[in-house]
């Protein structure tokens, strides 16, 4: 449907004023090669691009009004519509189409900032609206790309008006599970970075492209004060936890393909491997308390992103809390395990690197780590995809930071938010599960550690100053918590071991992951035909039974009668 026009001969490159030959210019989908600039497109220019060839099906025109005020400034607004039309040949300053990107289903909405700088206005709002509602009749996702530089004020408040109306729509796609995604290109300002854009479920945005409510220059103008170089751009909000992820446009189509691609799976699977789990204590070699702490923080050990890269098909990292920052502690995002579409979240420790560690917080989340994992399964919950975490952490992050963040109560919101969720929930305690910090990732249907993971309330050394008054205490503080996966058996706490090779995970992480993967899957195939009223039943009595009952087995028993 896109009219395909010649490229001029040569095209200047906005950002480093470099001319590209335009056959080259149009082979690089407009990114210049010298500089990476992401050159502007236009919105048949995008959905060429974006769709799969030849599936583009046009949607759309709605009834809207076009003029509801009979503005006139300089000159009538309805001339400057007029001359915005012949400029570009579209009707407004969206156009929307149906096709597939990579071969997954879509609707897709594109602006084109050429149409009076793609504001929004009572026709973009119609629409958007109209996009949203045939995404939800066909049951397919919403794609947005996004150009605007605000409000359309000659149609007053009215164009306020769509905000509120793209923002319902939004909405009903989330009660229907409907997958959203935006892509942010630049300028993406005012109304349309207040509604529709940020309340898709996944927000990706160009290189460079910028993003906020209120521009540069306004704030510059209002405050005095000269912003620092790079605010309000993709990487700045990227940092700032407002984006899930910056992908240039050469990689927009492999991406999205991923994301569209999620569907919910249901029951009944094949049933997995039962002897991939171990359920009796005895099964396990014995180790002293002590050694299994000192395996579980081996440097060497494997981390939640090598599990990941070995087991996960399709990975897409989706970053940020949507409000001050993307935590690196915790890595969460969606993907394939063993064919299952799920959503993973694990605290992620960085590895053998002392500079990877540090940058990691040595896999302590802040209360944006936490607030992400929430933001990540409530994106499952809403497509109905399971849920698993891997936990290695020493605990919650003992600093100032983390308190001024709100860290009690960002772990207090996951723990009842997994108590609720209409999702199978698999946790597998990779290493360390150190205190709350764990927790907020293992209120599951499924509790399971590794052959040499632990879980603790306190770590060995601060239980050993505390208790004993002596730090040197710890391996007896260790056998007393009894933080070792054969105590967590009998306390029923863990329902499984899951076998590592036999001189532990870090001798072996293809065969650590290989055991990792035939226990998850055993314990996902089981959980995925349960209802979510199952599923919050069992998971309510599970929590509610412990302290209340001697314990012993008793997660264990409720395994044994699924
Ligand atoms: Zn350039």
């Amino acid at each position: 449907m896109a009219e395909r026009t010649e490229p001029a001969d040569w095209v200047r490159c906005a950002g480093c004023g470099a001319l590209v030959y335009g056959k080259r210019w149009t082979r690089t989908l407009h990114v210049c090669p010298d500089c990476g600039h992401h050159g502007r497109l236009t919105a048949p220019e995008r959905l060429d691009q974006l769709l799969d060839p030849g599936t583009a099906e046009s949607i759309g025109p709605v009834p809207a009004l076009h003029d509801p005020l009979g503005f006139v400034d300089s000159r009538p607004y309805a001339e400057r519509l007029e001359r915005a039309r012949a400029d570009t040949g579209l009707p407004e300053a969206v156009l929307c189409a149906a096709g597939t990107v990579e071969g997954q289903p879509c609707v897709a909405a594109v602006m084109d900032f050429r149409f009076l700088g793609g504001s929004l206005g009572c026709a973009v709002g119609a629409l958007i609206t109209h996009a949203a509602r045939t995404s939800l009749e066909r049951r397919v996702p919403l794609v947005l790309v996004t150009a605007s530089g605000g409000a359309r004020m000659q149609e007053g408040v009215l164009s306020l008006m769509q905000m509120a109306k793209t923002a319902q729509a939004m909405a009903e796609l989330d009660e229907a599970g409907v997958l959203t995604v935006s892509v942010i290109t630049d300028p993406t300002y005012g109304g349309v970075a207040a509604s529709f854009a940020t309340l898709a479920d996944v927000i990706l945005a160009e290189p460079g492209a910028r993003m906020g409510f209120a521009g540069p220059r306004v704030i510059e103008q209002t405050t005095g004060e000269k912003l620092p170089e790079g605010f309000q751009t993709a990487e700045f909000l990227l940092a700032h936890g407002m984006v899930d992820d910056v992908v240039p446009r050469v990689g927009l189509r492999p991406v999205l393909g991923r994301l569209l691609g999620l569907r919910a799976v249901t029951g009944p699977l094949p049933p997995g491997d039962g002897a991939a789990i171990l359920r009796a204590a005895d099964e396990l070699a014995d180790h002293d308390p002590w050694h299994s702490v000192r395996l579980a923080r081996h440097p060497e050990r494997p981390t939640t992103l090598d599990y990941i890269r070995r087991l996960v098909d399709d990975f897409q990292e989706l970053h940020g809390d949507r409000l001050a920052e993307d935590c690196p502690a915790i890595v969460a995002g969606t993907g394939r395990l063993a064919g299952t579409p799920v959503v993973l979240i694990g605290h992620h420790k960085g590895g053998p690197d002392l500079g990877e560690r540090r940058r990691r917080n040595f896999g302590m989340a802040q209360p944006s780590g936490y607030r992400k994992a929430a933001r990540l399964m409530r994106l499952a919950a809403k497509l109905r995809i399971p849920v698993v975490t891997l936990i290695d952490t020493p605990g919650a992050s003992p600093g100032p930071e983390a308190e001024t963040g709100g860290q009690a109560a960002a772990i207090a919101e996951n723990l009842r938010l997994m108590a609720r969720l209409p999702v199978p929930i698999v946790a597998v305690l990779i290493g360390e599960g150190g205190s709350g910090g764990a927790l907020a990732l293992a209120v599951a249907d499924r509790v399971l550690v590794c052959a040499n993971g632990t879980y603790s309330v306190i770590s060995p050394e601060g239980c050993a100053a505390i208790l004993w008054k002596d730090p040197q205490a710890a391996p007896a503080a260790a056998a007393s918590l009894r933080l070792h996966p054969g105590d967590l058996l009998s306390l029923g706490v863990v329902d499984g071991i899951v076998p590592e090779p036999p001189a532990g995970a870090h001798q072996d992480h293809a065969a650590a992951a290989d055991l990792l993967e035939a226990a998850v899957t055993a314990a996902l195939h089981e959980l995925i035909p349960w209802d979510p009223d199952r599923l919050r039943a069992a998971r309510r009595a599970r929590f509610h039974r412990y302290g209340t009952d001697t314990g012993t087995g008793a997660a264990a028993a409720d395994w044994s009668q699924s």
